[in-house]
């Protein structure tokens, strides 16, 4: 029998009780794994325990591709109009938006943003996203295209079957809501992998799916290892479609598995270097604020963080001096403190990982200028915001993702040059521009090889987003991410062709 969690939060800006069924959720119910094993998961502030969950494994990737096949052909799909579909989106919406203070807290203390940005702004965008595609799900057509008078051709945009995702830590119901919305609008049933260090906004929404009365097995969370129920589900024979989020070394993986087992279609939201570039002729104020924010909102543990600051050589002591000062004002620690800007790193597996790539900048011969230490009790995972200078482009803190409060900021004198090394990584997810002249803004913007220009921390449920180079392959957001979740099927009509 799966679990119940319950936990009151006796906080200052929280002071209710949530409950979580920590089962696997399966077929529509909350079932045990077929091991019957568990997994702790941890409260990244404490290093302590808040609860287990079940741990699922291959074996329960089988039963949950099964109910997903069932729904799919029997109750979603092509079996249900897309108005139907969009009312159950909608459905959930609501009543996430009626549990938003529960689902914030528990996605504050599962993953250490800090309780107010996840209420102000992760939970109510995540519902914001299940509304938009619930919105597209009846908008979902093809064409007719004219051919020649004898024939009538026309395109249908059909469901692919049932799609695997997998997604990280870092924004955990955000991640959720993007991969399940656009699949579900289109018809597809899926089979989900939450990270197994946050898995409680997943579930706790899991029960919402129920309430709302959403048909068993078209939405089914099966928490694991990444390299039990990740590559059984990147591997599936009866898997049609992946969609990933996560580092690229894992979507490396993820694509090889698909290629080797049944050639599933496939999408790859992947890692981030990106640049922030801010000329002589920008508002340097401003410039500072988005920058501060670019890299050390929630923890620098953003995909798009922007890590590299680049800046031109007549601003660059000054922007320095108040980008250093307005750092240090974030107020790090307990995410549910009533003015806490920064939390925890997710574990102290990562907040060693970020440690250890300071320590490579330092023995690489960059400067720390700020931070560069852990704050606060060592089992916390607390890292001050750290600011490096005196890098040079071949050094790891210039080219790796760190995913960590962690900063370069790098001198340049002109355009040409700092759009050469803008474009140094293998990266491509997002990039910036502060400049006050519109014909460089353009320019600048234009040659910068990333997805997305100006718009650290700033995404919208209707404006693509995803990578160039090794940043992935695919987009999610808006009617771009639709596209990855069918197949057009183009239909031939013989009116009056004869065949002598
Ligand atoms: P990982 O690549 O380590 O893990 C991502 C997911 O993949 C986890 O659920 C993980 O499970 C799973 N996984 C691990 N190994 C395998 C495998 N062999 N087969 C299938 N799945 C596997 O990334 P992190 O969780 O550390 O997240 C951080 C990374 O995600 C960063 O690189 C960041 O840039 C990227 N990211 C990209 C975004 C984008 O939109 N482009 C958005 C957010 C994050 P387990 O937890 O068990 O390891």
């Amino acid at each position: 029998m799966p679990a119940t969690f319950s936990h009151h939060f006796d906080t200052p800006l929280y002071d209710e009780k949530a409950t979580i069924q920590t089962g696997l959720f399966i077929n529509g119910v909350f079932v045990d794994g077929l091991n019957h094993s568990t997994i702790d998961v941890i409260n990244p502030s404490t290093g302590k325990t808040i609860t287990q969950v079940s741990e699922g494994t291959a074996k329960d990737v089988d039963r949950a591709v099964e109910a997903a096949r069932h729904a799919f052909n029997t109750s979603w799909g092509l079996k249900v109009s897309g108005a139907t579909r969009g009312q159950f989106l909608y459905k959930l919406a609501t009543l996430m938006e009626e549990s938003l203070d529960e689902i914030a807290a528990i996605e504050s203390l599962d993953n250490g943003t800090a309780f107010g940005v996840v209420k102000g702004w992760v939970v109510p965008f995540s519902i914001g996203l299940i509304r938009y595609y619930a919105g597209w799900a009846d908008k979902i057509s093809g064409q007719v295209i004219e051919t020649d008078e004898g024939r009538l051709t026309y395109t249908r945009h059909e469901p692919i079957g049932v799609v695997g995702q997998i997604i990280p830590w870092n924004a955990p119901l955000l991640m959720f809501a993007m991969k399940i919305a656009p699949a579900l609008a289109a018809g597809n049933t899926i089979v989900i992998k939450p990270s197994e260090l946050t898995p409680l906004s997943a579930l706790r929404v899991c029960s919402l799916v129920q309430e709302a009365g959403f048909p068993p097995g078209v939405l089914n969370v099966v928490v694991g290892y990444g390299n039990t129920v990740g590559s059984a589900i990147s591997s599936h024979m009866d898997i049609d479609k992946i969609a990933f989020t996560g580092s690229t070394l894992t979507g490396r993986k993820v694509m090889e598995a698909a290629s080797k087992s049944n050639l599933k279609n496939i999408t790859l939201e992947l890692g981030g270097k990106s640049p922030n570039i801010i000329f002589n002729d920008a508002d340097v104020d401003q410039a500072v604020n988005w920058a501060c924010h670019g890299i050390f909102f929630a923890q620098g543990q953003i995909c798009f963080a922007g890590s590299r600051i680049y800046v031109q050589s007549g601003i660059y002591d000054e922007f320095l001096a108040k980008f250093t000062a307005r750092s240090k004002m974030h107020k790090i620690g307990d995410p549910f403190g009533a003015d806490s800007y920064q939390g925890p790193q997710i574990s102290s597996t990562q907040t060693e990982r970020v440690m250890g790539y300071i320590k490579s900048g330092v023995d690489q011969g960059a400067k720390v200028h700020l931070g560069g230490q852990r704050h606060g009790e060592q089992n916390g995972n607390f890292i001050t915001p750290t600011i490096f200078t005196n890098t040079t482009p071949d050094m790891k803190i210039v080219q790796e993702e760190i995913f960590g409060p962690v900063s370069v900021v790098i001198k340049f004198e002109d355009r040409q040059d700092v759009i050469r090394q803008a474009n140094d990584t293998i990266y491509g997810l997002a990039a910036a521009v502060f400049t006050q002249n519109i014909s460089q803004a353009f320019e600048v913007g234009h040659a910068l090889k990333a997805g997305t220009v100006n718009c650290y921390n700033e995404v919208s449920a209707a404006v693509p987003f995803g990578g160039f180079k090794q940043s992935g392959i695919g987009r999610e957001y808006g009617s771009y991410a639709l596209e990855h979740y069918v197949n057009v099927k183009a239909m031939h009509i013989n009116i009056g062709h004869k065949m002598e």
